[in-house]
């Protein structure tokens, strides 16, 4: 797929038209998968073991109110690891991360280079339980709980990682600077001794709020790809 087919590609499925149809005799060579029912693919036991950990957690006050813990959906040891903020009320219900509106658009963004759940990502969130009224994590929350995303990152050694959405920037890369400063360049998450290359990017619920903003994501793809992670 050419460059400017790929962005045209993307470009339609984010909403930004125009509708770029296939000729009748190709195949399209990106495919947006169903939402798997099950949880993360081909579980490793140390992650099976932290899941169930946190399953069970009471560490923060974010227990007493959620459904069910929200660990990771994908395939683990998978190049690249998206992490995003916190589970919202759909991913509550459903006890999988991204999978309302932001998690379906995450899924056209990462579809548009060729990366799926079923094939080549692993994600998580920073929180692991739901905010009650989707309300931004408390700075004490993510003290608690991302412990168990750096676990999960060190058992997953990604060669990449997504970071989506101001929250998941903090926690890992220990800055407040604005997304849109921090975008356009590969940092490194140096984490309780993690050095791996780190993409930074909108989270797809502000891009469903500022839609002007979705052009902007391609770059962050194509820098993302560069990292030799299909
Ligand atoms: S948000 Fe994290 S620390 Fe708080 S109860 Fe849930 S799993 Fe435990």
């Amino acid at each position: 797929m050419t460059n400017a087919r790929t962005k045209a590609s993307l470009f339609n499925a984010m909403g930004l038209g125009p509708v770029w149809e296939l000729k009748a005799n190709e195949t399209p060579q990106v495919q947006v998968p169903a939402i798997p029912a099950q949880g993360v693919h081909q579980e490793l036991p140390s992650l099976k073991s932290l899941q169930n950990t946190v399953a069970n957690c009471k560490k923060c006050s974010l227990c007493e109110t959620r459904k069910q813990t929200v660990f990771a959906d994908g395939i683990a040891h998978a190049p690249l690891m998206v992490v995003g903020e916190a589970p919202g009320i759909d991913e509550d219900a459903v006890g999988l991360p991204f999978v309302g509106r932001a998690g379906q658009l995450l899924d056209r963004m990462l579809a548009a280079i060729s990366v799926s759940r079923a094939n080549n990502v692993y994600i998580a969130n920073v929180l692991k339980c739901h905010p009650p009224g989707n309300r931004n994590p408390e700075s004490a929350e993510i003290a608690e709980c991302s412990p168990y995303l750096v676990e999960q990152i060190k058992a997953n050694d990604p060669k990449v990682l997504l970071l989506v959405g101001r929250f998941a920037i903090q926690t890992l890369l220990n800055s407040k600077k604005p997304v849109g400063e921090l975008r356009g360049q590969v940092h490194r998450v140096t984490l309780d001794g993690l050095d791996i290359p780190a993409v930074v990017t909108y989270h797809p619920a502000y891009l469903l709020r500022r839609p002007e903003e979705k052009s902007k994501v391609w770059d962050d793809l194509l820098l993302l790809k560069q990292q030799g992670i299909i």
